[in-house]
C-alpha cells in the first residue's frame, strides 16, 4: 500500500454505559433509537442474544432508558445472571485452550 490508513476508534475502550453517557453529554441520545446490536437480527430486538444482553446492562449501569423495542425485555437481575453465564461460557474456553496447548508442549 502507498498511502498509511488511520483507524479511528474513540469508543473502543469505553464500556456500553460510558458510550451511552457520552451520547447522552453530546445531546445524542435521540441517535441511540437508529442503532441496532442484536445478533438475531431481529427488530424489535430479542432481549436474549449476547449483543442485546450487554446492551441492555449498559443503559440499566447508565442510568437511562434504551430507546428501542425489544420483543422481550429482562430485568437486571436476570441480564446480571445471563452476563455471569457468558464470562462462564468464556472462562470454559480459555480453559480448553490452556488445556490443549498443554497437551501440545507435552508432546514437544
Ligand atoms: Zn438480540
Amino acid at each position: 500500500m502507498d498511502k498509511d490508513i488511520i483507524i479511528h476508534t474513540p469508543l473502543m475502550w469505553y464500556s456500553k454505559a460510558e458510550t451511552v453517557k457520552l451520547m447522552e453529554e453530546l445531546s445524542g441520545l435521540k441517535y441511540l433509537k437508529f442503532t441496532h446490536t442484536c445478533y438475531e437480527g431481529k427488530s424489535p430486538a430479542c432481549g436474549k442474544c449476547p449483543a442485546c444482553i450487554i446492551r441492555l446492562r449498559g443503559f440499566y449501569e447508565a442510568g437511562i432508558e434504551d430507546p428501542i423495542e425489544y420483543e422481550y425485555k429482562p430485568s437486571l437481575d436476570e441480564i446480571e445472571e445471563k452476563i455471569f453465564d457468558m464470562k462462564l461460557e468464556q472462562f470454559d474456553i480459555e480453559l480448553k485452550l490452556i488445556e490443549k496447548k498443554y497437551r501440545e508442549d507435552s508432546y514437544e
